[in-house]
């Protein structure tokens, strides 16, 4: 979650139509596995610096942060400021942790361009398998 989606979801029909697939993809086919496993702000701020030093621009690390975050839908989601990114309870796992660190990058739409580097990304740190997650990624109607 960008912060500033909910009012562009809003706005936007095909972008809204993305987020909910994303979701789902996230909750439904990430449920149970290693990426959604709840981890020390420790832990996460290592990949985060992992990641950040190949994907990051040359832009400093963004401060990831435990906290409430944003109040979305009858949820608390996790959110990126750029600069700044906050995970919520239960959030605090290498997906979202990926997921908002991709918007941070500057993707703030769940668009192709977002969905390309996060499947790279997820792939890259996370080990899966390349076709797998493609398959998948498919399945849940992220890419063609
Ligand atoms: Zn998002």
């Amino acid at each position: 979650m960008k912060i500033n989606e909910m009012s562009a979801e809003q706005n936007g029909y095909e972008r809204g139509i993305d987020t909910r697939r994303l979701y789902r993809f996230e909750a439904k086919y990430f449920r149970g596995t290693d990426a959604s496993k709840v981890l020390p702000m420790k832990t996460l701020r290592r990949l985060a610096n992992r990641i950040w030093k190949k994907y990051g621009k040359g832009k400093p690390l963004p401060w990831v942060a435990a906290g409430k975050g944003t109040y979305y839908g009858k949820l608390w989601l996790s959110y990126s400021q750029g600069d700044y990114i906050q995970l919520a309870r239960n959030q605090r796992n290498f997906l979202v942790l990926i997921h908002e660190l991709i918007h941070s990058m500057g993707y703030d739409d769940h668009d192709r361009l977002f969905i390309k580097t996060y499947l790279k990304i997820l792939e890259e740190y996370l080990k899966l398998d390349h076709d797998e997650l493609h398959r998948a990624a498919k399945e849940y109607k992220l890419v063609k």
